[in-house]
């Protein structure tokens, strides 16, 4: 059958044994070592179309890839067809409109470096590698959420080609239900080829200020960092986080892979203004160590890369909350020690400014607009072996941390693994009920499964 796939199909087909099937089959996590049947790298909605056919004649799975970033390994069907967007890496900026278009394929780096020729940008997330595909359709958090909202509520209009094969765009005025669902319902009501963004003036340089503490001080530490990020304005960007100091020339050599939680605090104005926000976090509790300078924005868009390679074993679990109280500090402080890996690590992104702005309802990203902290929790290991002991590590803070969680939700994006019920919870009985309408209108066969999946809704009543 895969004769008729070939007709017409401009792209790729791999199958395994063909070269380029190992590398076309890897992800991120190195958990994840699943052979799909066949790997198809789209150029266009109508390779993606044909591809689509082809799974419905064979019953394939089909998993959808963008940057090959997600945790769970989802896009890369075991014994399933991939739809590969990879090569839709084109990004194309409008400086005057301050739009950009950016193909289903390209990474954040690729979505950067074209919107700062222009001295423009859009939230996207703190790894550079991550495909903007998945990063925006589950939300997208990064160090312009305060400034600028989550990368979906710059979502200005996507194109997608749809269960059957159709290709539609949706936006405010097209198929508003399903702009809607996009903008945080995951991969779950089409195969996007190209997203709008709105952009706005960033950089090229902006400032960081980077102050580390010692674990041994972590409960005082956060403290600090709490108060300093709930007084932020708009304009700074800000991620609190407990790792080991990475042996970069900025940390003194007797420091380097010392447990730590740092502060980091992005100014987007002058060096002056920034230099206003780090004083206050230094006074209150002078760091181990500090890094405080300019940097083209560019730059800090990759400046984490090296706490995330390619390959490495990874697992995530995350919630939200309305503060960081002492409680919740405490809670940290006592669990710090017990992680095994050196590289796991716990990402706290401040929210509140633009973010909160938006209202619950006006996108169907699942995590509340209150909350103030998104809190990530990440095992990262070497080995298999040390995964296990940190993915215990990470389970039990999350168990630990429930009582001051904001609500049941967690963020999709940073799920490892997908049980249905914390998909649910993730975007609580209303919108998921509003989503799983959705759902079946637009796929009421659930081809696009592999996700953190919104099952159609049925006459039934949905269980909860
Ligand atoms: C180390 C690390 C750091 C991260 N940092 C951040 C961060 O700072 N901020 C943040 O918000 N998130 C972050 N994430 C989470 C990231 O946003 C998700 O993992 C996201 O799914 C990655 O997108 P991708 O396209 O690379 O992934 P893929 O694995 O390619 O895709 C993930 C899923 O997205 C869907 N999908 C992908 N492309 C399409 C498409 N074109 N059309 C329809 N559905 C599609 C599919 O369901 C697919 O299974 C991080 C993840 C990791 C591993």
């Amino acid at each position: 059958m895969i004769e008729k796939l070939r007709e017409g199909f401009h792209g790729t087909l791999l199958l395994p044994g063909d070269a380029g099937y190992d590398e076309a089959r890897s992800v991120f996590n190195g958990q994840i070592d699943h052979h799909p049947a066949l790997i198809a790298r789209c150029t266009g909605p109508t390779d993606v179309s044909a591809a689509l056919a082809h799974a419905q004649r064979t019953g394939l799975d089909v998993g959808v890839r963008g940057g090959g970033h997600n945790y769970s390994g989802a896009a890369v069907p075991e014994r399933g067809l991939v739809i590969d967007l990879s090569p839709l890496r084109t990004v194309t900026v409008d400086p005057f409109a301050r739009r950009a278009r950016c193909e289903a394929g390209a990474t954040l780096a690729d979505l950067d470096a074209a919107t700062q020729e222009h001295g423009l940008a859009v939230t996207t997330g703190t790894i550079s590698r991550t495909g903007v595909a998945g990063l925006t359709l589950g939300g997208g958090i990064g160090w312009l959420n305060r400034a600028c909202g989550l990368s979906v509520d710059n979502l200005v209009s996507a194109r997608v080609v749809l269960a059957d094969g159709r290709q539609v765009r949706a936006a405010e005025d097209e198929h508003p239900d399903l702009w809607w669902a996009l903008r945080g319902g995951g991969g779950n009501f089409g195969v996007v080829t190209e997203f709008e963004f709105a952009l706005h003036p960033v950089g090229p340089i902006v400032h960081l200020g980077a102050l580390f503490w010692e674990q041994d001080r972590a409960g005082a530490a956060l403290r600090v960092a709490r108060n300093v990020v709930n007084g932020l304005g708009r304009d700074a960007g800000a991620m609190v986080v407990a790792l080991n100091a990475p042996p970069e020339p900025f940390v003194p050599e007797q420091h380097r892979f010392a447990p730590c939680v740092a502060l980091l605090l992005v100014g987007l104005t002058s060096a002056e203004a920034h230099a206003r926000l780090v004083a206050p976090a230094r006074e209150a509790l002078p760091p181990l160590f500090e890094f405080v300078t300019e940097i083209p924005y560019t730059a800090l868009q990759q400046m984490l890369d090296a706490s995330a390679p390619w390959g490495i074993h990874a697992y995530s679990k995350s919630l939200y909350l309305d503060d960081l109280t002492d409680e919740a500090i405490d809670v940290v402080a006592a669990h710090l020690p017990g992680k095994s890996s050196p590289m796991s690590l716990l990402p706290i992104f401040p929210l509140g400014g633009a973010y909160a702005e938006v209202t619950d309802d006006d996108t169907a990203f699942g995590g509340p607009r209150s909350a103030r902290f998104a809190f990530n929790m990440d095992a990262v290991a070497a080995d298999a072996a040390t995964l296990a002991k940190d993915r215990d590590w990470v389970r039990g803070l999350w168990e630990a941390l429930q009582p001051y969680a904001s609500s049941a939700s967690s963020y999709v994006n940073f799920m490892a693994e997908y049980e249905e019920d914390r998909v649910r919870a993730a975007y609580g009985p209303t919108k998921y009920a509003r989503l799983a309408k959705i759902k079946a209108e637009y796929d009421p066969g659930n081809v696009f499964a592999r996700n953190a999946n919104i099952k159609p809704a049925t006459s039934e009543p949905n269980r909860w």
